[in-house]
């Protein structure tokens, strides 16, 4: 089987672009092939043995033999599911005997499970009588709408239909029971919407997208509450920023997407349109959302503390899944942006460099407490960061009728089917540590097609040669550039974006950030963290404006990274004493000079603990001019 695409917009008449399968890259020595075989090797494995130790898997094994001794924490099926369709995913990307194994153990668990009529949820197994009764706690619909996802993509890895069967069989029980003349019922939790909608894309009943209208259409009726947490404030269509639990709304506007790509539903592009620019207000510079601890939410615009971000993982995951529907339906690489930021930054920080433990939550300052877990007793972040890496190689590239689209950058052999003929797209760079791609392209006979290069929005400088020539049109940023030609085999485009390490400021309302600085390097955020810092407290730090920064990649350092260095000050916290607050006219005003040294933010605590940092103190403190003598700077 060939044809395992993370999101199946072929077909779908309101798609701009159409996806590749995730085998149609073949990842050779580059930053991503590190991660995939990890995420292989180990990540697949030990996650199946926490399902299992943790009865997740024998849930479903009970079920099936009548033990009524089911272990139930909160949507604990739904992680099971998800790691299927992670293991699927890295299943079609490179075959492996023994993620095919444990693959059909799992499938045959799941599916043994199922009652008579459809239904499958273990916790309910032995209570008919309570199915479908809580919809707003129990996530029966949100464990179907993954059980649907991971159905999906196990049969187009595999070709194997068990699991489908499964699904089209619960997927028919819930249409029986919900609908416009049927039970009303909204999901506590997001998911099925968008699930449903690939169900259509995969066997073409139409009763799925209807049902997955009809479960959008059912928010802000009052069903849930009212409650503006689990988006049941409003009318879906009525929506005018992004509020509410992170992963919920983010997967509400999913599934939202995925409708419009199908039904052209004008009124719900308009409401996403106008919930994206919102969260654009409300994003890390790490690309994670869902600020707030409280309800896991949303905050206000620029509402971004940084001790206390939440950002959750998995709404770091949403965000990619989100941003990617965004750009099927529209090819503008301002959504291909958002992607880039979160899976170099927001969401990779989820994951240990060893693959296996995880952070749920993602703080952007910490005094070195915040470890990442080997699991959660709630374990929805590991199996959806899997499952996001597990896909990635299927978000490289997309086509459309007129040609190859280039979203991301990573050395890889690849091949792609662009209106019934192969083509061979060869990248060799070392992105995103350096700027040069170089891409061969190899139709199989001389071809007119465009290739769609997109120049990444943080790229001040950009030149592009083909076949030896500059190309010498003006070059925006944040766009796809188009190059229309008769390609032979061998033709080469190279790309030379200027990657530097470069200081960002944020906007003045966000106030935990004032007067701070971050560090970004092409699509990586850095921070300071202690270990590589031993002299001082990275929290003190002032890194003066002009501050001359260097880089050197260091491959003994966590599996190979740019470090970025530089001057800079530290204030003498020992000043406050056991204070809190001082006379400003008591500011301490020698700093001592030290050399920082700073590191991408998603390999952060990979090492032993202590304080880390991302916005960093920059504008130096007034000194009054009788004491600058005091503190004038060395260098
Ligand atoms: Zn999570």
């Amino acid at each position: 089987m060939s044809k395992c695409v993370v999101v199946d917009t072929t077909k779908s008449p309101w798609a701009r672009l159409r996806p590749v399968p995730v085998n149609t890259v073949k990842l050779r020595d580059s930053f991503w092939m590190k991660r995939i075989e990890v995420l292989r090797k180990v990540t697949i494995p030990t996650q199946y043995e926490k399902l299992e130790e943790t009865g997740r898997i024998e849930n479903f094994r009970k079920v099936a033999r009548g033990d009524k001794d089911i272990i139930w924490r909160i949507a604990d099926d739904s992680d099971v599911y998800k790691w299927v369709e992670a293991a699927a995913f890295t299943l079609a990307y490179e075959y492996d005997p023994s993620i095919e194994r444990m693959l059909e153990e799992v499938v045959e668990a799941i599916s043994s499970a199922q009652d008579e009529d459809g239904y499958l949820f273990t916790y309910y197994a032995y209570d008919r009588g309570s199915r479908w009764s809580d919809l707003m706690r129990m996530h029966e619909l949100y464990c179907a709408g993954h059980l649907f996802q991971a159905a999906i993509a196990y049969y187009r890895a595999t070709g194997r239909d068990k699991l489908l069967n499964t699904a089209i069989r619960l997927a028919d029980h819930i249409a029986d029971v919900f609908g416009p003349d049927r039970r009303s019922g909204a999901p506590g939790h997001p998911e099925i919407e968008m699930a449903l909608v690939e169900m259509y894309r995969q066997t073409g009943r139409e009763k799925y997208l209807e049902l997955a209208e009809f479960f959008l259409d059912q928010r802000g009726k009052g069903l849930l509450g009212g409650d503006i947490v689990l988006i049941d404030h409003k009318p879906f269509r009525e929506l005018d920023s992004m509020v509410g639990h992170a992963v919920r709304a983010i997967y509400l506007c999913c599934g939202a997407t995925d409708i419009y790509l199908e039904t052209g539903d004008e009124s719900l592009y308009s409401t996403l349109e106008r919930l994206w620019r919102s969260m654009m207000k409300r994003m890390y510079i790490t690309g994670g959302v869902g600020s707030r601890y409280h309800g896991e939410a949303f905050g206000e615009d620029y509402e971004l503390p940084n001790v206390r971000a939440y950002a959750e993982t998995c709404a770091a995951v949403a965000n990619v899944m989100w941003n990617w529907r965004m750009l099927m339906a529209t090819g503008e690489a301002r959504f291909t942006d958002v992607i880039e930021t979160v899976i170099y930054n927001g969401a990779l920080s989820g994951i240990s460099l060893d693959g296996k433990r995880y952070f749920y939550v993602n703080p952007l300052a910490d005094r070195g407490g915040h470890r990442r877990e080997e699991w959660f007793s709630c374990a929805c972040c590991p199996p959806n960061i899997a499952r996001l890496l597990a896909s990635l190689p299927g978000y490289f590239y997309s086509t459309n009728s007129e040609g190859i689209w280039i979203h991301f950058y990573t050395s890889s052999t690849s091949s792609i089917e662009l209106n019934g003929r192969m083509i061979g797209l060869i990248q060799e760079t070392r992105y995103p540590w350096e700027g040069r791609v170089k891409l061969e392209v190899n139709p199989e006979k001389s071809d007119m097609f465009s290739l769609f290069i997109r120049i990444p929005e943080w790229c001040e400088e950009v030149k592009i040669i083909v076949e030896g020539k500059e190309f010498k049109r003006r070059i925006l940023p944040g766009t796809y550039l188009k190059i229309e030609k008769d390609w032979d085999y061998g033709d080469t485009v190279e790309v030379f974006m200027s990657i530097k390490p470069m200081l960002m400021i944020s906007h003045p309302h966000v106030l935990g950030n004032t007067d701070r600085v971050a560090i970004r390097r092409g699509p990586i955020v850095y921070c300071l963290e202690h270990v590589d810092n031993p002299g001082f407290d990275v929290w003190n730090i002032i890194v003066p404006p002009d501050v001359q920064l260097r880089e050197d990649f260091r491959p003994e350092l966590l599996n190979g990274v740019v470090m970025v260095r530089g001057r800079a000050f530290v204030i003498d916290s020992k000043v406050w004493k056991s204070k809190l607050y001082l006379p400003l006219r008591n500011m301490p005003l020698e700093f001592s000079e030290v050399e920082f040294r700073a590191i991408p933010y998603y390999a952060w605590a990979n090492r032993e603990p202590g304080p880390m940092i991302v916005w960093l103190r920059s504008l130096m403190p007034k000194i009054p001019p009788e004491r600058t003598r005091a503190c004038r700077l060395s260098s």
